[in-house]
Formats: structure tokens, sequence, C-alpha cells
């Protein structure tokens, strides 16, 4: 299996120490990354597995459990042999959504572990391979010892699905640091309610990690968009140097996301004008939304 831009080796989330913004001054400094869910008394490790050419798949799990989720199981190869790694069985599959560097992973996971449950969205039926729990909005359920919230974000696709757990939110193709995923089956409207109403419920402390390490090349447009944005330009610095290093960008969190992601900054003044002259009467933050979409389609 070709493994692309990756190296061999997966990524411990929670080991080593992030350079994270610090909330409203937008200057760098580094903090120690917290333990996932240290309030909720015992918290969840997550692990992100690099797959394909810039996919992750994240496997959660309780310290000490060796029973884990696996939240996109992208490819087998790389995910199979971080579960062994770490001396973990999988007890569960949670797809944010359809697309094959999403799901192409799950029929070998299940060869290797038969009855793992397989969870995606209820009209996502016959289009996840091994697909046995259809979601609502909403809906709660446990895993591994873990309870998880699914929350229904359409506008990459029809059925996309963000699962909440323990203070992180793993968002699929919707919300990317720094950016979202085209609009393949939904709509701007649709993609503005799911990024802002939706995932714009949760605390600005949720940490959000995405299906893509895109983050480098949506800060580079979202500066296009907003030059005097020092938060943008201090996070596009130093994800440029995680990169550079061979580290992953992920987490971000809400509040990051607040303070550079145009697609949650449609109602900011700076971006509006950038997008003006292609808005006719509809000015709405939904309009705005898809302006800077079709802008970030031809970027
Ligand atoms: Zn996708
Ligand atoms: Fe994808």
């Amino acid at each position: 299996m070709p493994r692309g831009g990756w190296g061999r080796q997966g990524f411990r989330a929670f080991s080593e120490g992030f350079v994270r913004l610090s909330a409203g001054c937008g200057v760098a400094k580094v903090l120690r990354a917290e333990g996932a869910g240290r309030a909720y008394g015992g918290g969840v490790e997550v692990h992100l597995v690099p797959c394909l050419k810039d996919n992750y798949a994240y496997l959660l799990h309780r310290p000490g459990s060796s029973e884990a989720i696996v939240v996109d199981a992208s490819e087998d190869a790389p995910v199979l042999a971080e579960l062994e790694r770490l001396g973990l069985t999988p007890k569960a599959i949670l797809a944010t959504h359809h697309h094959v560097d999403h799901v192409g992973g799950n029929e070998g996971v299940l060869a290797r572990y038969p009855g793992v449950k397989v969870f995606g969205y209820r009209t996502d039926r016959g289009r996840i391979p091994g697909q046995t729990d259809f979601l609502e909005d909403a809906q709660e359920f446990d895993a591994a010892g873990i309870s998880v919230k699914a929350l229904h974000i359409p506008g990459h696709t029809l059925g996309a699905v963000a699962y909440v757990a323990e203070g992180a939110a793993f968002t699929g193709d919707t919300l990317f640091a720094a950016g979202c995923g085209r609009l393949f089956e939904g709509t701007a409207a649709q993609m503005y309610e799911s990024l802002n109403i939706k995932l714009g419920a949760l605390p600005d402390d949720t940490r959000i990690y995405c299906g893509h390490e895109y983050t480098v090349s949506n800060l580079r447009f979202a500066e296009s968009l907003e030059p005097n944005n020092p938060a943008i330009a201090t996070k596009l610095a130093w994800a440029q140097a995680a990169r550079d290093k061979g580290e992953p960008t992920l987490p971000s969190t809400l509040r990051e996301e607040r303070m550079t992601n145009p697609f949650l900054r449609v109602a900011e003044k700076d971006v509006v004008a950038k997008v003006n002259e292609r808005l006719a009467q509809d000015r709405s933050p939904q309009a705005v939304l898809a302006a800077v979409r079709a802008m970030k389609d031809a970027f």
C-alpha cells in the first residue's frame, strides 16, 4: 500500500507539547498538551494514524484499557499496525462519512477483528462497508467504555457526522483546521449551519481532530482573505514548522478555529469585504460562506 508523504511511525497526540495560540492575542506560546478529558476521571488517549497521502485515522482508548475505538479506518494496514503496536483491540469503527479515503480500511479491520461495530449516519446505509449502526442526529452511544455523541453535520456530504467525546470532536472532512470540505453533496447553507450552529455550540476548548492534514494550505488561503489577522500569520508559521519536522498540526481547538478559520469568520468585515464583488443582494453569512468556498475551490 503506498503511504504517500507519511513516515512509518504513528503520532501520539498527547505525548508531547504543542505550540498553541493563546486566546485573544494571537501570539504563539508553548503550552503542554493536556491529557484528554482530564476532568472526566481517566480521560481518553487519542492516537493519530497517518494514512494514504494526507489522511488521519484516530485510535481512542481509556488509559489502562485495551479496548479501542477507530475513527475513520482510512486504510487497514497502518490502522492494524498501530492497534498492534499499542496492544489495543478495536470494538467500534466510527465513520465520519462514506468517502473511500475514510472507510477504505473497514473491511480489512473487520477481517482481522470480526464483530467490530461500524457506526455511521443512517442515510449512509449501503455506502459504509460493514455498517452495523445507523445513527440519528444527537444520538449517544457507548463504545470501548467511552461515551460518544454523534452530530449530523451535512455539507461536504449529506450524511456527514462529527463524533464528540471527552472534549474532543472528530469532524471528518466537514471542519478542517482553518478550512472546510468541498460541497460535494450539501449546500453552503447546510455547511454554514453545520460549522457555525452545530459545531459552533461546542465549548471553545473543544479539541478538533479532522480527516486531513490540510492546515498549511488552508491557512495560506485564510491569510489571503485576512492578511492583517495576526492569529492566522502566527498559526501558519507554527504549522509550517511542524510540517517541516514531519509533525501533525492537529488537534486544533474550536477557539483557534474561531480565530483563524474563514468559514467560521463569515461575519468578519474583512472576510465580507474580500468576497464583496461576488455577493449580489444576498449578503447573509450563508451567502458569504458560499462565496468564500467558491474562492477556495479556485485557490
Ligand atoms: Zn470526504
Ligand atoms: Fe477525505
